[in-house]
């Protein structure tokens, strides 16, 4: 079989290809995009009322949900869904003006006072309200403040939005100042999405609505499985039930990935999200096994194969068949080179036709090789431990190497073992004391995905 080595001379690394669809690929072929999008959310929760505390600066005097009854309406239109409401100025105040001001370094509310020309007895009044207005003690740089002053330069009200979904409001009321937090809860909304791989990974994601860090996401879960750099083919497909932080209709961020599934030429993985009773989240399989393995199933990320494990192939510098028991990631000289697994370095140096070389041993049976590297990290000593996903080195092209690539090599008690194939050892599975419980919530979630991935399948249809 021909070689590929002519896609070593390709500058690009495969980042950049997955999101140029012109550009032949390997691993992709040319082919129209089929992706779909089921956005609709299956429910939502904590989608609790907003909160709104009121104080009173003299108790027992007029409450303030009786001022703001006979008030005009706030002079300053609200111009997205994200601002709050402002409270309501005295009807004989003339001239309100609203003036909005961001924290500078170092500043702090007297200086921003000072700045806005207003009394620090007014301030000193604030701050004595109540405990609200502690929030004032330490202002954050970059955040802003609106004041809304009269023609008489005198403060109506404050408003002060210390993060996305809390404000505090201070208040001119005939008896002093009234201050108060309003809170806008975020709800999490629960998406699913689902897509057939034509082009890449990240163009179906895009296609079913994913942004590219959430399908990085789904790449990270099975990436102990799948090697996203050279096991995807056309075909593949997922699905995928996540969150999707919301403050009133406008989408803030992503949340978790609650389940998904992804079928890798035709072997179907799928992926629970499971927190048990400390707070710590993982994800298993639904019979509750780790996701996580003992090796990584791909050293590079962003790589491109450029030989497969082929144990009689014509080698393109000695040209004659040699054994070829490893695989071949061809990337940007300079890409990091990370130990699949934990271990100690029992060889570094220059071996042969493998160039800059590094073996990891991992327990008793099992030792992995990298070869070609152009250079090693300095931490990678002879005899020093490795974690799993720690940079040893950098892709290069020294020894028998026709251009930048890694050569990868796994052995099993001394026999080589193609890494892409060979079933890794698991990490720790679920403890027993939580399978009941994530058993019944896995056969939820589980029954979703196939809802969701049937429901797709029809539509294509
Ligand atoms: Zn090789």
């Amino acid at each position: 079989m021909r070689h590929d080595y002519k896609f070593l001379t390709e500058k690009k690394g495969l980042t950049a290809s997955l999101f140029s669809p012109g550009k032949a690929h390997l691993i992709l072929v040319s082919a129209i995009v089929a992706g779909f999008f089921l956005a609709s959310s299956l429910l939502s929760y904590q989608a609790d009322a907003n909160k709104n505390e009121s104080l009173l600066i003299t108790p027992g005097k007029v409450a303030p949900q009786h001022i703001i009854e006979n008030l005009p309406l706030p002079s300053e239109p609200q111009s997205n869904s994200l601002q709050l409401p402002f409270p309501v100025a005295s009807k004989t105040d003339e001239g309100l003006v609203w003036k909005t001001i961001k924290v500078k370094p170092g500043e702090n509310m007297a200086i921003i006072f000072s700045r806005m020309k207003i009394s620090p007895t007014v301030l000193n009044q604030i701050l004595h309200v109540n405990k609200s207005t502690r929030k004032l003690t330490h202002v954050l740089p970059g955040k802003k403040i609106k004041f809304q002053m009269n023609d008489k330069g005198e403060l109506r009200q404050l408003v002060y939005q210390y993060n996305i979904a809390n404000s505090l409001h201070i208040r001119k009321v005939s008896t002093g100042f009234t201050a108060s937090t309003q809170e806008r809860k975020l709800d999490t909304r629960i998406a699913h999405a689902s897509a057939r791989i034509n082009l890449s990974l990240f163009l179906a994601g895009q296609s079913a609505g994913l942004s590219d860090n959430m399908t990085m996401t789904l790449a990270n879960i099975f990436g102990w499985d799948i090697d996203f750099a050279l096991d995807i083919r056309q075909g593949d497909h997922f699905t995928v039930i996540y969150e999707e932080i919301f403050m009133g209709d406008k989408k803030i961020r992503d949340g978790n990935i609650l389940a998904a599934e992804f079928v890798n030429r035709g072997r179907t993985y799928r992926a629970i999200r499971y927190t048990d009773s400390r707070g710590r989240s993982q994800y298993y399989s639904p019979k509750g096994l780790s996701m996580r393995k003992a090796f990584l199933r791909t050293p590079v990320d962003f790589s491109r194969i450029s030989s497969r494990f082929n144990l009689r192939r014509k080698h393109p510098v000695l040209n004659r068949i040699r054994a070829h028991k490893g695989v071949d990631y061809a990337a940007r000289p300079g890409t990091p080179v990370k130990a699949t697994g934990d271990g100690k370095i029992i060889f570094k140096g220059r071996k042969g036709g493998y160039g800059k070389t590094i073996v990891i041993k991992h327990g008793s049976a099992y030792s992995t090789l990298y070869a070609h590297m152009r250079s090693y990290n300095k931490k990678s000593r002879y005899g020093s431990r490795v974690k799993q996903g720690q940079i040893i080195g950098y892709i290069g092209s020294t020894g028998l190497a026709t251009g930048p690539h890694l050569h990868y090599e796994f052995r099993v008690n001394g026999h080589h073992r193609n890494p892409l194939t060979v079933r890794l050892p698991t990490a720790s599975p679920l403890p027993k004391k939580y399978l009941a419980d994530f058993n019944s919530k896995a056969q939820t979630l589980v029954a979703q995905l196939n809802l969701i991935k049937n429901n797709t399948l029809a539509l294509l249809q």
